[in-house]
């Protein structure tokens, strides 16, 4: 007897069972007549987003109910992450997405706190919603007029902030600032070498880029990538604020091979250090060079009046990264490339496949961004930022829309602060994850995660006296508030 026949069929009848109990994805829309079916999961769905917003902004609950990964995979409390062959209900569904939420990150919590991205803004969240919906793709305005309208006006609008012409500037945005340092460093070479696109790089000379010390990971990440070769970073020292020395780099330019690229960071990872740009640009002037800023972290400064003189100097790049979805508070991910050269992007990418770029649309086909990209479809990431820039005045100089997300990522640590350092002792335990940045005297650092939960392991340490060990001054200014501890 054909024993998987007869498990087959038993199956088959246990669905049918269920079936007549449960509701399963099939009776959902675009099924006929299960509108209503459809409309009471979304709703039930979203009734188990408002419950997880409700707790995310409750300061009592906690930020994290951590699990070891073998528990995650063993399954908890009838949570099975493991995928089964044969469909289950949407009841079923429905608890998955609770317990989901349950055990992950409130990232969103008052006292979540990370160097790269935090809180969790509300008309943010409604923007990736509606892109979720939207579900459509970036490479032509057919398939996505509306969106391809915004990316350009936002474009426009970043490359006014940067001080560059809005008609003779380019950009696009891509997935995250890691990428967009790889694009800088691809058009970079391109833009000197144009034959590299179509011959390789073996016929080119030995090129050598430059990055400080305490630049980001992502610029060796890109010339390896690219085939220039990490041995070929040459990284230059920082002084005792960790501002890239601009003598130091003038010295290695002039140590040999090919120096095509230089990148300054505009608010390094680690230390937020501004290098000195207008001096960089000066040397990348006088030798020729590409000059990129790596403005992933530090570009929101240039939407404050106050603040935006340490980004001065950035209108001379040639390419600029900038995340907003870092200090600008954008939910992720949300990065762009900006070139001051229009044209490179596309001439550098550009494959021209027939069956998405025709060259005999009805409308200016400059609207169709993805052969100016490396990939093919791209995520509209722009929507969320768009209606967040509508919602608060965002407008060049205006510190308002600064001061909304500087309250909302940062403002729950200064309540923090004083609540460690009078009453609580910080506890692994207590699942709190204290990964955030602050000004340290008159340098802004970005605390390494290692040391709080170094830290945090002896589990007697009180935050001040953190603080104190890495400032002994006890003088913090916290992004743009004065703190004595
Ligand atoms: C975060 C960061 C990056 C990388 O950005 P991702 O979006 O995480 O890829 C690059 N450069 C700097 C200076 C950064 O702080």
């Amino acid at each position: 007897m054909d024993l998987s026949y007869c498990s087959y069929t038993l199956e088959f009848f246990l669905i049918f069972v269920a079936k007549n109990l449960f509701n399963f994805s099939i009776d959902l829309l675009p099924t006929k007549n299960d509108e209503e079916n459809t409309m009471q999961f979304l709703m039930e769905v979203v009734e188990i987003i408002l419950n997880y917003i409700r707790k995310t902004f409750d300061r009592t609950s906690k930020v994290l109910d951590f699990h070891y990964p073998h528990q995650l995979l063993e399954g908890l409390d009838g949570f099975n992450l493991k995928v089964s062959d044969h469909p289950e209900p949407l009841e079923q569904l429905l608890v998955d997405c609770r317990d989901t939420l349950k055990y992950g990150v409130k990232t969103g919590h008052p006292r979540f706190f990370n160097q790269l991205s935090t809180g969790l803004d509300i008309i943010g969240l409604a923007g990736e919603w509606l892109t979720a919906a939207a579900n459509t793709n970036m490479f032509t305005y057919e398939i996505a007029p509306v969106f391809i309208i915004m990316e350009d006006i936002l474009l426009k609008k970043m490359f006014e902030m940067i001080g560059w012409s809005q008609a003779e500037a380019d950009g696009v945005f891509s997935p995250g600032g890691t990428i967009s340092n790889l694009y800088s460093q691809l058009v970079a070479r391109y833009k000197r070498f144009p034959e590299v696109k179509t011959q390789g790089a073996a016929n080119l000379p030995r090129l050598v880029l430059f990055t400080s010390e305490l630049s980001h990971y992502s610029i060796k990440k890109a010339a390896a990538v690219l085939g220039i070769g990490t041995d070929n970073v040459i990284l230059v020292k920082c002084d005792e604020r960790g501002k890239l020395i601009p003598a130091e780099l003038e010295a290695k330019i002039c140590a040999g091979f090919v120096p095509f690229y230089v990148n300054a960071t505009a608010g390094t990872t680690v230390y937020g250090a501004f290098d000195p740009l207008s001096e960089i640009a000066d040397l990348c002037e006088k030798y020729s060079l590409w000059m990129h800023v790596d403005a992933a972290w530090g570009g929101g400064l240039l939407m404050s009046r106050k603040h935006c003189y340490k980004m001065k100097g950035i209108e001379r790049a040639n390419s600029v990264t900038w995340n907003p979805h870092k200090i600008m508070g954008i939910p992720l991910q949300c990065s762009a490339i900006l070139i001051q050269e229009k044209g490179l992007l596309q001439g550098c990418n550009k494959m021209s496949a027939e069956y998405l770029f025709q060259t005999d649309k009805q409308y200016n086909m400059s609207y169709d961004t993805g052969d100016k990209t490396i990939q093919c479809g791209r995520h509209v990431d722009v929507f969320k930022f768009w209606l967040m820039w509508k919602a608060k005045p965002l407008c060049l100089g205006s510190l308002e829309f600064f001061q909304s997300a500087f309250t909302l990522l940062f403002s729950p640590f200064l309540q923090n602060l004083f609540t460690f350092q009078h009453s609580e002792t910080l506890h692994p335990r207590e699942g709190r994850f204290i990964n955030t940045s602050y000004f340290c005297g008159y340098c802004l650092v970005n605390t390494l995660n290692f040391y709080f939960l170094s830290a945090l392991r002896d589990g007697t340490c009180y935050l001040t006296k953190v603080l104190h060990d890495i400032n002994p001054t006890r003088k913090v200014l916290y992004k743009f508030t004065s703190l004595s501890l």
